[in-house]
């Protein structure tokens, strides 16, 4: 048996390309190394899986190039990831910033995706790691259907368990290292880099951000506010997250919470956190209020911020001061450290604790089509190529919009 398409890694893009392409007709084998589909999906979104965003736009990702973005968000967008749940009878809520959440566990999806893939026939390789991978072309020369008359490789070879699986085109859906509990690894883009493809080494984002152990707001865990945070690398300021405001939480070991989730998708070692505790609120214009004059500085801002936070904060000097007494130069020291209070991590919590990872196969070694340009017949698709999404829903929009697209592209034989 010689398959139209082997995929490996059964996650949203592996179901979804798998199904979509056994539809049209391929015949599609789908192998993955856990016994059941869709670990990673099972558990997204605290279980209830955050599957797409109203607002679906280039800049809700990262990566070197995510031109793609354009062209796939439009042939797969929100409403079909709706329509998608409509089919397999999942209802779902839309939550803040556009997030589309499932009411019914994920793990459910994945399993209903999986149904959908037998119903359109894929053949399933589940708890079989996919090894022994060879391309069209290479490894030794033997007898058989994969082999073309001078004894050449005409196909996409590999082992799953003692299972060996002959294919005309090869999907590469095996996601990123990311929770690496779940026995995610990066043996695949390791592989992929080997047979000439640049890769971005991949790095834990949408992960907690360790601060060093004595910096100024140690001790406030469990603390949470909205903030904006910035990052700086040496004299360059930016504020990328397009959402701007979103809730922060002190950690034991740090800080997390959606918003720093989010500036994790951009750090890199050696770069400073920069965050604005009153987003909302000029602090300048906070002090010039009559009714502020009287007040002492800790006081007020224990009015606008945590009590703990504001203690924190406040310089001791200033602390006990009439706000009215304030000199232009405290004002605007204060400003500084309320508007701009700025701190250099020690890491982050690494990939145990990630939500993604960002880097993956380079879109310039791809086509628009997410074929090779070095090996034909080759795809990637979902978090293993160099596209990850902000937090709301948009790494598995990527999964699926990607799996799609490949789905699309595959061919089918006679
Ligand atoms: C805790 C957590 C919560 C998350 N919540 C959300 C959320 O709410 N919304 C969101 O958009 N994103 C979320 N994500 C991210 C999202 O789950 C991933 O981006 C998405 O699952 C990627 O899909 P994928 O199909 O590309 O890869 P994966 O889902 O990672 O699937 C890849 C599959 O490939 C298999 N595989 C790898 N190598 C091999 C091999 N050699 N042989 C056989 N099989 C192999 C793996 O076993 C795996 O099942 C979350 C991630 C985590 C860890």
């Amino acid at each position: 048996m010689i398959y139209d398409a082997a995929i490996i890694g059964a996650g949203p893009a592996g179901l979804l390309c798998a199904r979509n392409a056994a539809r049209r007709g391929l015949r599609v084998a789908l192998i993955d190394s856990h016994e059941n589909p869709g670990v990673k999906l099972a558990i997204a979104g605290g279980g209830k899986g955050n599957i797409s965003n109203r607002i679906l736009a280039e800049n809700r990702y990262v990566g070197e190039d995510t031109g793609i973005l354009r062209s796939a968000l439009k042939s797969f967008s929100c409403d079909d990831a709706l329509e998608l749940m409509r089919e397999l009878g999942l209802p779902w809520e839309e939550r803040d910033f556009g997030q589309i959440f499932g009411l019914k566990s994920a793990a459910i999806m994945a399993e209903r995706l999986a149904i959908q893939c037998d119903d359109a026939g894929v053949d399933f390789y589940l708890g079989s790691t996919a090894k022994s991978i060879s391309l069209p072309d290479t490894g030794e020369a033997e007898v058989g259907p994969a082999f073309g008359r001078n004894g050449r490789r005409e196909h996409f070879t590999l082992f799953a368990g003692q299972a060996k699986v002959t294919a005309r085109q090869l999907v590469v859906a095996a996601g990123s290292p990311a929770c690496p509990q779940l026995g995610a690894n990066d043996q695949l883009l390791n592989l992929a880099a080997s047979w000439g493809h640049k890769v971005v080494p991949f790095r834990p984002v949408l992960v907690p951000l360790v601060m060093p152990e004595h910096w100024p707001l140690a001790g406030l865990e469990g603390i949470s506010l909205n903030v904006r945070i910035g990052l700086k690398s040496g004299s360059e300021l930016r504020w990328p997250d397009p959402e701007g405001i979103r809730s922060l939480l002190f950690t034991h070991r740090g800080v997390s919470g959606p918003a720093v989730l989010v500036a994790s998708c951009w750090w890199k070692p050696g770069m400073e956190l920069v965050i604005d505790f009153l987003p909302e609120l000029p602090i300048l214009e906070l002090l010039n209020e009559k009714e502020s004059g009287k007040l002492i500085v800790r006081n007020l801002l224990a009015r606008r911020l945590p009590a703990r936070l504001a203690d924190a904060l406040c310089p001791e000097d200033l602390a006990r001061r009439k706000v009215a007494e304030l000199g232009k130069k405290d004002r605007l020291r204060l400003a500084d450290i309320v508007h701009r209070f700025t701190v250099l991590p020690a890491g982050t919590e690494g990939m145990r604790r990630a939500e993604a990872a960002a880097g993956g196969i380079a879109l310039a070694s791809l086509s628009r089509r997410l074929e090779s340009r070095h090996v034909p017949g080759l795809f990637f698709c979902g978090e293993i190529t160099d596209i990850t999404g902000l937090l709301g829903g948009y790494n598995i929009h990527w999964a699926f919009a990607s799996g799609a697209m490949v789905a699309k592209g595959l061919k089918k034989g006679e």
